[in-house]
């Protein structure tokens, strides 16, 4: 099994000369699920980015497996935030799928007889092969975000990258995506969630990493999800919502 680890050194990334992150040193662990939590505009979604070479104005070293990104993009998925996605856009839960296979393809090659075979795989691994036929446009959000796990698996993808998958989601649905992350860790996937919902934190994630701009703190759930550290985080807002619980 190749080596999974991804190691960040001195990673800051701007916008228009407005720093979102700040010097982050962390790695992150093969075949873990990994959360990175932070609160609204600490800049998980660009870490996200950053690591996926997608920030225009990013400095820093992330190595793959001891690869440059270049070498390894076709191994990683992404699954961005779904507010950021343009699901009018007339496609079948299928033809999502197979876009998975797509980057394994030599230019102008169309997907043949293997890569639909792998979709079909895909498909029937998340459980929405009844769905291979239905727009995108007419699913829920947590048949959606099992479809996109399903292009990730058609990708033959390593590494899966997930932008907030469960909000708007209903609890049942959150549920069999999280049975089917876990089982995907399991095969030897590493999973790279961005969660804002403090409360799945510890059933949740093997790994966090919390942000706020600068590293606030990372490592096994256990020993990082702590109520200082969390305060250091989120700041005003924990002291708020415990406020709220005395009252
Ligand atoms: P999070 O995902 O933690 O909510 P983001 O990474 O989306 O945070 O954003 C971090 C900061 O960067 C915020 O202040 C946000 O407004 C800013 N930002 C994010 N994307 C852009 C962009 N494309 N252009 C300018 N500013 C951005
Ligand atoms: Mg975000």
């Amino acid at each position: 099994m190749i080596d999974t680890t991804i190691k960040i050194q001195h990673l800051s990334a701007a916008y228009q000369g407005k720093t979102a992150l700040k010097d982050i040193d962390v790695a992150i662990k093969p075949q873990n699920i990994t959360g990175i939590i932070g609160p609204n505009g600490a800049g998980k979604s660009t870490f996200m980015k950053a690591l996926l070479g997608l920030v225009p104005n990013t400095s820093g070293e992330i190595v793959f497996g001891g690869k440059a990104i270049r070498e390894v993009r076709k191994k990683i998925a992404y699954v961005e935030q779904r507010s950021e996605l343009d699901l009018s856009f007339p496609i079948d839960v299928f033809g999502v799928v197979l876009l998975g296979t797509y980057p394994s393809l030599r230019l102008g090659q169309r997907p043949g007889k293997k890569e639909k075979e792998h979709a079909i795989q895909a498909l029937e691994k998340v459980g929405m092969s009844n769905y291979a036929k239905r727009q995108i446009s007419e699913l829920s959000g947590g048949q959606l975000q099992r479809v996109f796990i399903a292009r990730a698996l058609a990708q033959g993808a390593e590494w899966i990258f997930l932008d907030e998958p469960f909000v708007g989601i209903d609890a049942v649905s959150e549920k069999k995506i999280f049975s089917i992350l876990k089982e995907l860790k399991e095969e030897g996937k590493t999973l790279l969630i961005v969660h804002h919902d403090l409360h799945k934190v510890e059933a949740y994630f093997d790994e966090v990493i919390l942000l706020n701009q600068e590293l606030i703190a990372a490592g096994p759930v256990s020993e990082i999800f702590t109520a200082e550290n969390l305060q250091r985080a989120y700041g005003e807002i924990i002291s708020q919502l415990k406020g709220a619980e005395n009252k």
